[in-house]
């Protein structure tokens, strides 16, 4: 039997209960955003911090706006620069901010202490630096310089113990924005008593990033439909050939455990019936189709097929929740995105019927945009580490660093 969510509750503070007036905030926002030849691709991220920037503002707040971007493994590279976030922020708040080029050290400083009350100063990415990502305390330190109070709204980075996560709320007092709480809300509210049956669609490449999620959703979701590159190990795990598709040869036992385990638990769990599938992966591929869940040897999965996208969605519009996390296919080639789109265009159709639809993840959102759909879900979550991991039911770092 499903179970509810057994996630203790935490006492946060909330960004309402802090008196902010001439205060230097130092916020921790989420502006991980899509960059293209050096421009902002989607700003949702960005668009998702203004409640909470807005009201800080309102409350003559000064900001010191912190973030990371990309992998850029703990030195400058500009390619991973917050520029271009800042330039979008700018126009979304329509007046002037400043941009420093370190995150921390006196020039930092110096610009954080010059500030008026309505003044925004973001700071380059805090993962130009390894303390970062390390949560070292002097870089903890070095960031808590920066501010007053701080406020965490960084939802898509709350699963990670780094400097910016847990380390600074052990030196400032601090408190979640409106993002995280409607995150959390809203998650909580889906976790903790989902209308059934609860399906969760999981997709992506790494079978391994997302073993233990599936474990876990085994024990809270009535069906399972996994698609995307990951499909093939459990394929593979079936025994049914899977040509040069994605796999993950140690992870095909365990990928077997979770195949079984859902039936033990009597959790309906799908995979493709078919595929889309080419001898090179390149835009221009002639696509083939399979017949049926075989991949023949010299082919490649790259999208799942036309009677898998019947399948899912059928799936999807018997559920009254529906969690999804990760692509069906190669989306970012057009033509191995169609499962993708199918799965959004179910989803978006679930809505107005009146299911509750949460969508996690980059990827899925990216998804989302490309069919014109984004308005379309219940709840778009901007971190889809951070919800698979709390619908595993764990404490996520940096909400446990805030708590009272
Ligand atoms: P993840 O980071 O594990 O959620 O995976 C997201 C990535 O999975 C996307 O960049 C997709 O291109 C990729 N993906 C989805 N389906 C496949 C597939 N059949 N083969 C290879 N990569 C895939």
């Amino acid at each position: 039997m499903p179970q509810s969510s057994e996630r203790p509750a935490l006492k946060l503070r909330r960004i309402q209960d802090l008196g902010v007036k001439n205060k230097k905030i130092l916020v921790r926002v989420d502006y991980n955003v899509p960059l293209k030849n050096g421009k902002v691709e989607d700003d949702s991220r960005i668009k998702e911090t203004l409640p909470t920037l807005n009201h800080l503002l309102e409350g003559g707040a000064k900001l010191v706006l912190i973030s990371h971007l990309g992998r850029p493994k703990g030195k400058a590279e500009a390619k991973y620069s917050l520029k271009p976030a800042a330039e979008v922020l700018e126009k979304l708040l329509g007046k002037k901010i400043g941009f420093a080029s370190d995150c921390v050290g006196s020039s930092a400083e110096k610009a954080a202490a010059a500030l008026k009350a309505g003044d925004v100063l973001m700071m380059e990415n805090l993962r130009f630096h390894p303390g970062e990502e390390a949560n070292d305390s002097d870089f903890a330190k070095a960031l808590s310089k920066l501010g007053d109070l701080f406020v965490q709204d960084a939802f898509g980075a709350l699963h990670r113990a780094h400097a910016s996560t847990a380390g600074i709320p052990k030196l400032l007092k601090g408190a979640i924005g409106f993002l995280v709480q409607k995150e959390l809300e809203f998650l909580d509210r889906v976790i903790g008593n989902p209308n059934r049956p609860f399906l969760a669609v999981i997709g992506g490449a790494k079978v391994s990033d997302k073993l233990g999620v599936l474990v876990k959703l085994l024990d809270r979701v009535d069906s399972l439909v996994i698609g995307g590159g990951m499909a093939y190990t459990f394929l593979a795990a079936q025994g049914i050939s899977i040509g040069k598709s994605l796999l993950e040869k140690d992870k095909v036992q365990e990928a077997q455990g979770v195949v079984e385990r859902a039936y033990a638990k009597k959790v309906e769990c799908l995979l493709p019936a078919d595929h889309l599938a080419v001898r090179e992966i390149r835009p221009d591929a002639e696509v083939i189709a399979t017949q049926g869940m075989a991949i023949p040897p010299e082919l490649i999965g790259v999208d799942i097929g036309p009677h898998a996208i019947e399948f899912f969605a059928e799936e999807i519009q018997k559920a009254k929740t529906i969690f999804w996390n990760g692509p069906m296919g190669i989306f970012e080639i057009d033509a191995f995105a169609k499962g993708s789109l199918a799965v959004a265009q179910a989803m978006a159709e679930a809505t107005e019927k009146g299911a509750t639809t949460i969508v996690g993840g980059g990827d899925s959102l990216a998804v989302l945009s490309k069919a014109g759909l984004s308005g379309k879900m219940s709840h778009c979550s901007t971190g889809g580490g951070a919800s698979l991991e709390l619908l595993e039911g764990k404490i996520l770092p940096g909400l446990e660093a805030l708590a009272s």
